[in-house]
């Protein structure tokens, strides 16, 4: 990705997509040597100073930005959620995204799932989230940190590489399961792998004003002087107590994956992984910081297989569509995780595989963005689990199209509720 960053005005409009969901960070050593806020009286703004910076940045912006910015995240197929909204959908991309694109201060209702017994409630793991998002004020969550989400999430679909001596988490505590798992899913899985990148989002990433910088020339077409103004300008906005400057796990709760196509201006863009550091972290505070990273990039991993594959087609629309690739994606997060030749982990762990699925079930039972149920994404993880148990002769490994042939025989199942 270089420095030919040079879009061309003409391409703007139709490639950039972004959801603005958590920050970038770029390491401890960043948010150490930016002052905190301005006022030297208190670690955050004020609601006053806040929005006069935030005026002061989107009076330089082009009027039409949330368009480009809803082009943008089509194009990188995330579902419209933060600065691009829109109603325009997201024709043709795949839900990809871990974390539903539910809303980002509302917790999830109770309520009953289709019609069935299975009671649908919010999960420790989501009630995590919804308590940090309500630190923070309505204006922050509205205006600066969905600008945090674009920084992070641009910076490392457009720039992010395995080659830059990546971390995750951000004292690096995920690095070595992450990687490890990435690198025995590329042997175990029989798609081409060789492309695949899977890189860390920092929240951080929005302190770094060299990195702010070049995304706005690239994609709002700052010229340089405007976009390094910029930069500077939105550091004190990150730089705050309430984000513990930049580096709050809920500024980086998610992870996705993009499967790669040309960006003009940037060029051809492989397949990624992208994984947030606070969904990580969140998860270690449930215990579940051995397993959980495992089980999002493998999570993760399914759905690069589900595009090569092209499993994502469905006779299912809708709500049920979208769960039925989530659910696959848990499936086979907990084929390869229980499987001798891939994760390998034990009965208590293989627990915690579903686990980790389980808490990101969401009750959004008739939204697009839908992942499934709380139950039915344990069950699917279980049942993925369970062939690899019963697999025989016990090393062998299931080809992927004959594993989503398994899956759709056994969704119904899946979804069904549970025996009251
Ligand atoms: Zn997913």
């Amino acid at each position: 990705m270089k420095n030919s960053l040079t879009l061309p005005a003409a391409a703007l409009g139709l490639v950039l997509a972004t959801s603005l969901a958590s920050a970038p960070a770029q390491a401890q050593a960043h948010a150490a040597a930016t002052a905190p806020a301005e006022s030297g009286t208190t670690a955050n703004l004020t609601e006053e100073q806040t929005r006069h910076l935030v005026e002061r940045l989107k009076s330089g912006l082009p009027g039409d930005y949330r368009a480009r910015i809803a082009a943008l995240d089509a194009a990188v197929g995330l579902p419209p959620a933060g600065l691009g909204e829109t109603n325009a959908g997201v024709a043709g991309a795949e839900p990809s995204r871990l974390v539903p694109a539910g809303g980002r201060s509302a917790s999830p209702e109770l309520r009953l799932a289709d019609g069935d017994n299975e009671v649908c409630q919010t999960t420790p793991l989501l009630e995590w989230q919804s308590a940090a998002y309500a630190e923070w004020t309505e204006y922050d969550l509205a205006e600066v940190v969905p600008w945090i989400d674009f920084f992070r999430m641009y910076d490392a679909v457009l720039f992010g590489t395995e080659a830059d001596h990546q971390y995750y988490g951000t004292d690096g505590q995920f690095t070595t399961r992450v990687r490890q798992t990435a690198r025995d899913l590329k042997r175990f899985w029989d798609i081409p792998s060789g492309e695949i990148q899977v890189v860390p989002m920092h929240a951080t990433v929005a302190l770094d004003q060299a990195k702010v910088a070049r995304l706005m020339e690239l994609l709002m077409l700052y010229p340089a002087d405007q976009a390094a103004q910029f930069a500077a300008d939105f550091v004190p906005l990150v730089n705050q107590e309430k984000f513990d400057y930049g580096m709050h796990p809920a500024l980086s709760f998610d992870a996705f994956a993009y499967y790669g196509g040309e960006v003009p201006g940037v060029g051809v863009i492989p397949p990624k992984i992208l994984i947030g550091d606070g969904i990580l972290e969140a998860y270690a505070t449930l215990g579940l910081g051995d397993v959980a990273p495992r089980a999002i990039v493998a999570h993760e991993y399914a759905h690069q297989i589900q595009y090569v594959r092209g499993l994502f087609a469905s006779e299912l629309t809708g709500a049920e569509l979208a769960r039925r690739a989530e659910m696959m994606a848990d499936a086979y997060a907990g084929y390869f995780l229980a499987h001798v030749r891939g994760g390998a982990l034990d009965r208590r762990q293989t627990k915690q595989v579903s686990q980790t699925f389980f808490q990101l079930g969401d009750c959004y039972l008739t939204s697009p963005g839908h992942h499934g149920t709380p139950n039915q994404r344990m069950r699917a993880a279980d049942w993925g689990a369970q062939v690899a148990k019963d697999g025989f002769p016990r090393g062998r490994i299931l080809p992927t199209v004959a594993f989503a042939q398994r899956f759709d025989a056994h969704l119904p199942e899946l979804v069904s509720a549970d025996p009251a």
